[in-house]
């Protein structure tokens, strides 16, 4: 496609729905890559899912047959950190109501596990969230310190059905305490901003590929990037009729791109 070859410099790639479906890869990954590098197109991968560690990524496309590295891969725990360093430059610790791959994320950007005089409460989704958990998270907050959530996606989908994503958590602490959290994932721009530090490119020079058009589509267009909706998971057709920004491009699915 010639804007692209004119125009784009870097792709980042939402995973769910636009590389995989679970485990089913949605087109050839190998031929994709090839594809990027021989059009000279950086390319990383974004998503909310803080579920994982970066490394887990990495096993995961292993697992598919293809290679990439540590560098390429950035989930809403990295733009928590990078947000979290917005405001708090010195680094501290705070407390965390979310998954182990958190923590360890946090800890990296300088802001280790605390239960005690935390400077921000963070929160993502909790599988082994408890009463005890969520009431401490809850009363940091009620005390005023500041209140930080990787993302707001209320479920995610998996072979059995949608199972409760990080935005239940966060319904359920915002409840609590009577306070809304400072959401550092899509639709919010930082994921795509800690992105675009990372490939040295301006916005307007790269291009966001996602499959939902309020998370993916919202947040390369508030981060000011180009935006290309794939038709390949969540958003449907009839989605895109009634719903605005709409993306600059609409792909049947991935390949489409250099067509
Ligand atoms: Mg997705």
């Amino acid at each position: 496609m010639d804007f692209i070859q004119n125009t784009i410099k870097a792709v980042i790639l939402d995973m769910d729905g636009v590389l995989w479906k679970s485990n089913e890869p949605l087109c050839n990954l190998n031929e994709l890559f090839h594809r990027f590098e021989t059009n000279n197109l950086q390319f990383l991968f974004a998503t909310n899912n803080a579920l994982r560690t970066v490394p887990q990524y990495i096993e995961k496309f292993n697992s598919l047959g293809v290679k990439v590295t540590e560098e390429q891969i950035l989930t809403s725990s990295i733009a928590t950190g990078y947000l979290l360093a917005k405001d708090f430059p010195e680094g501290g610790p705070v407390y965390i109501m979310g998954a182990s791959a958190l923590q360890t994320t946090l800890l990296e950007y300088n802001f280790p596990f605390t239960e005690d005089h935390p400077i921000a409460v963070v929160g993502g989704l909790d599988p082994d969230i408890s009463y005890d958990r969520l009431k401490k998270a809850s009363l940091f907050i009620q005390s005023g310190i500041p209140f930080y959530f990787t993302n707001s996606d209320a479920t995610y989908p998996t072979p059995e059905g949608f199972y409760p994503g990080a935005g239940t958590f966060l319904a359920a602490l915002e409840t609590a305490s009577g306070v809304k959290a400072k959401i550092a994932g899509k639709p919010q721009p930082f994921l795509f901003e800690a992105c675009l530090k990372r490939l040295g490119t301006s916005p307007t020079e790269t291009l966001t590929i996602g499959d939902r058009l309020e998370t993916d589509i919202l947040g390369g267009f508030r981060a000011g990037c180009k935006t290309a909706l794939v038709l390949s998971g969540v958003s449907t057709r009839q989605d895109l009729l009634s719903w605005n920004p709409k993306p600059d491009f609409v792909f049947n699915d991935l390949m489409q791109l250099f067509e």
